[in-house]
């Protein structure tokens, strides 16, 4: 938790958020037309997205599906009875006049997600529902000096709006959460949560209070679209009421909007209510009643989720909660390790954690490129631990195998032996070099025998040097203290 000091005390910050994520489906909630990203203007519309007089919505299954393997994947009550409502407002960009969504009988109920925060520590933070709604077209205000324009494109695509318990108390909470939701979805299959894409938005409520009063009121900025804008919005809007609070004034409940220019929040409405939406269920749309036995079979073909990935990773690996949780933050780096560990025979799951977090992920950044075109694949990676565990080579040799492997695609063994880099592992060989730089620095064995233990780690230094990085460290320093007495 993240107190701020005010001139009354101590302020704690309290968030909840909405989260709306486009669902993974080839059409929309209610109709058949597409839902690729990226198309031409108003390519993707059908009558009923375009809300021509008499269409009528036919419910997606897929879309169900998706909304309901969510709702296991957020260890959520599945409601197996659900309830489509209209709710009813004017939008240039909403041709029907309403949104068809959830209300009160959403099809998701309460969950729960785990927080890894970046002490280390984790938090849980209750889900309140998930409930299926449509989203609406885009307006175009760039296209023309004097008019709008509008692209139904999105009108109608499935949208599921995850909303969470204000259980929230820092900026940084709210990072991990998103993190973690975009994770879980991704793993899931069911939103791609690119949120420069659109594909995920949040709508952030955030109040002030001193810590153990009640809740404080709060206010609502809108269609926040990435994850540093979202922390910049809180950490804006907490301080702004504190001020507005302490110089005597109070928050009013309203609908804000970011500016992420200025890294601000600006009133845009005040709040609506619940009932100025005249809510009710739509004529159109029978209640979906889902089968228990479908979500039972849903549930049982659920992937392994991050947080169970991350404990059978501490568990069977002994990596610490740190590692573990960098590697299943994506299913695609810890199907990558896991096929690293599994090729690299007897190599140490830990040094193949460091491979993977380290020299392998330092060289995707470094190129812009992702897992599936990196010239070291799984095997390859494994193949080189195998060799550094086996003692071929040396560790500090390993690394420019690893660089010139991703420089040719080849193979650690062929790239050691075409450039001879085995590791000196016999004793005569490394007991001449120890010798030869043990005559060549008799000061820095006088110091050594006068009780200056560094010159150890320096003589060690020297040898490494003499042997081009390929002596066994191991064997160097134990023939070092020996020779040295
Ligand atoms: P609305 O549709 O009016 O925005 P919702 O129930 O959809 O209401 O969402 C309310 C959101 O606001 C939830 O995420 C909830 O956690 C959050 N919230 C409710 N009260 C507070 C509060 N006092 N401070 C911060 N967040 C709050
Ligand atoms: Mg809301």
């Amino acid at each position: 938790m993240s107190l701020i000091q005010g001139e009354t005390g101590e302020w704690e910050m309290v968030i909840g958020l909405e989260v709306h994520a486009q669902v993974i489906a080839e059409s929309k909630l209610f109709s058949g037309a597409a839902t690729a990203f990226g198309a031409e203007p108003n390519t993707q519309v059908s009558l009923v997205d375009a809300a021509m007089p008499g269409m009528l919505p036919v419910l997606n299954e897929k879309s169900v599906e998706q909304a309901v393997k969510t709702g296991l994947g957020l260890n959520a009550q599945i409601n197996l009875s659900s309830v489509f409502e209209r709710k009813n407002y004017f939008y240039p960009d909403l041709p029907q006049g309403y949104q068809i969504s959830q209300y009160l009988q959403p099809i998701v109920g309460e969950g729960v997600v785990t927080l890894d925060l970046p002490d280390g520590s984790a938090k849980e933070v209750g889900i309140e529902r998930l409930h299926l709604e449509q989203d609406a077209g885009k307006s175009l205000h760039d296209q023309h000096p004097s008019q709008t324009y509008i692209d139904l494109n999105r009108s109608g695509v499935t949208l599921m709006e995850i909303v969470s318990k204000p259980d929230m108390r820092s900026a940084e909470e709210v990072g991990a959460y998103l993190e973690k939701l975009r994770s879980i979805l991704r793993y899931l299959g069911t939103c791609t949560s690119n949120m420069e894409e659109g594909s995920m938005r949040c709508d952030v409520n955030v109040s002030v209070r001193h810590p153990g009063e009640a809740l404080g009121t709060r206010t609502e900025t809108k269609n926040v679209n990435s994850i540093r804008f979202a922390k910049q919005a809180i950490e804006h809007e907490a301080k702004r009421q504190i001020a507005l609070i302490e110089g005597g004034g109070a928050v009013v409940q309203e609908t804000r909007l970011f500016d992420p220019n200025k890294g601000v929040t600006r009133a845009m409405r005040s709040k609506e209510e619940a009932h100025d939406y005249r809510y009710f269920p739509d004529p159109d749309l029978l209640p979906v009643v889902l089968d228990a036995d479908w979500v039972a079979a849903l549930k049982r073909d659920l992937p392994e989720l991050p947080d169970a990935k991350k404990a059978r990773f501490i568990a069977d690996f002994g990596l610490n909660a740190y590692d573990a949780g960098v590697l299943v933050a994506e299913r695609e780096i810890a199907e990558f390790f896991e096929a690293v560990v599994a090729s690299g025979k007897g190599c140490d799951p830990k040094q193949a954690a460091n491979w993977v977090t380290g020299a392998f992920f330092g060289a995707l950044n470094r190129d812009g490129i992702e897992i599936a075109a990196a010239p070291v694949n799984a095997a390859k990676l494994g193949g080189l631990l195998e060799l550094l565990d086996a003692g071929t080579i040396s560790g500090r040799i390993a690394k420019d195998v690893f660089d010139a492997m991703w420089d040719s695609g080849k193979d650690a063994a062929a790239i050691v032996e075409e450039k001879g880099l085995k590791q000196i592992s016999d004793t005569g060989a490394i007991e001449a070099i120890v010798d030869q730089v043990i005559a060549d620095n008799p000061g820095q064995v006088e110091q050594f025998k006068s009780g200056n233990e560094k010159v150890l780690g320096w003589f060690v230094g020297q040898i490494m040097k003499a042997s081009q990085g390929k002596a066994n460290p191991g064997m160097v320093n134990q023939l070092l203290r020996k020779k040295l007495g």
